[in-house]
């Protein structure tokens, strides 16, 4: 008689990406949907579909060494289109979160620089600043010229002028307790949670 298989040993990793995302990957059943619809797959060594199979298989050194964990711009699109429900941007998340627990940056010193432009534009503008961000990005990562074939769709769009200042207090204080959770850690996410909190423990 047939029995249904069910896999028992599930890693660590995979137990603790489950936690922090809250999403049963146990429901991805390689559908390739999220990939699909990713608007930066392309770019991507590994596509969303790669990431949740090599996290079901506990393949932690390939997915944390993936650039795409760190291309995903959380956009959601995988998560609307999955056809079991699974919040894929979440678990993207939850894979930077155990890279910076264990090796305190992003892997990417690019993605890092970016990362933290992005947060200082914020904390200036109270929104983002698209010619702040680029400006700052391509004199302090060195690369002087990139993206410059971007100016006159931004400018046609006005999208090269500063914002005015608005609500910079606050981001200003949203990302100050974000640096404190994450100098703890961050709690496990439920669906509707603030990713703010702390951890305890690394898994
Ligand atoms: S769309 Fe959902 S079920 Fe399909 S591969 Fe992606 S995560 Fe898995
Ligand atoms: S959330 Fe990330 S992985 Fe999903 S479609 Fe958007 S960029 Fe791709």
């Amino acid at each position: 008689m047939l029995s249904v298989i069910t896999p028992v040993v599930r890693s660590n990793f995979r137990l603790f990406i489950e936690k922090q995302s809250g999403q049963n990957l146990s429901r991805c059943y390689q559908c390739g949907k999220c990939t699909a619809g990713c608007p930066v797959s392309y770019a991507m060594d590994l596509g969303p579909r790669q990431v949740m199979r090599a996290i079901q298989l506990g393949l932690k050194e390939e997915v944390l060494a993936s650039k795409a964990i760190w291309l995903c711009v959380h956009c959601q699109t995988c998560s609307a289109r999955c056809p079991r429900e699974i919040d894929i941007a979440r678990v993207m998340e939850a894979c930077r979160l155990q890279f910076q627990l264990e090796k305190g940056a992003a892997a990417d010193k690019d993605v890092a620089l970016f990362h933290k432009l992005f947060l200082e534009a914020m904390g200036r503008w109270g929104r983002l600043s698209e010619v702040d961000l680029a400006a700052n990005y391509n004199f302090r990562s060195g690369h002087f010229f990139a993206n410059l074939g971007l100016v006159p769709g931004l400018l046609s769009r006005g999208k090269l002028s500063l914002p005015k200042n608005k609500g910079a207090g606050v981001v200003k204080q949203i990302v100050s307790l974000s640096e404190k959770a994450s100098k703890g850690g961050a709690a496990p996410r439920k669906n509707t949670a603030s990713p703010l909190g702390e951890v305890n423990k690394k898994p």
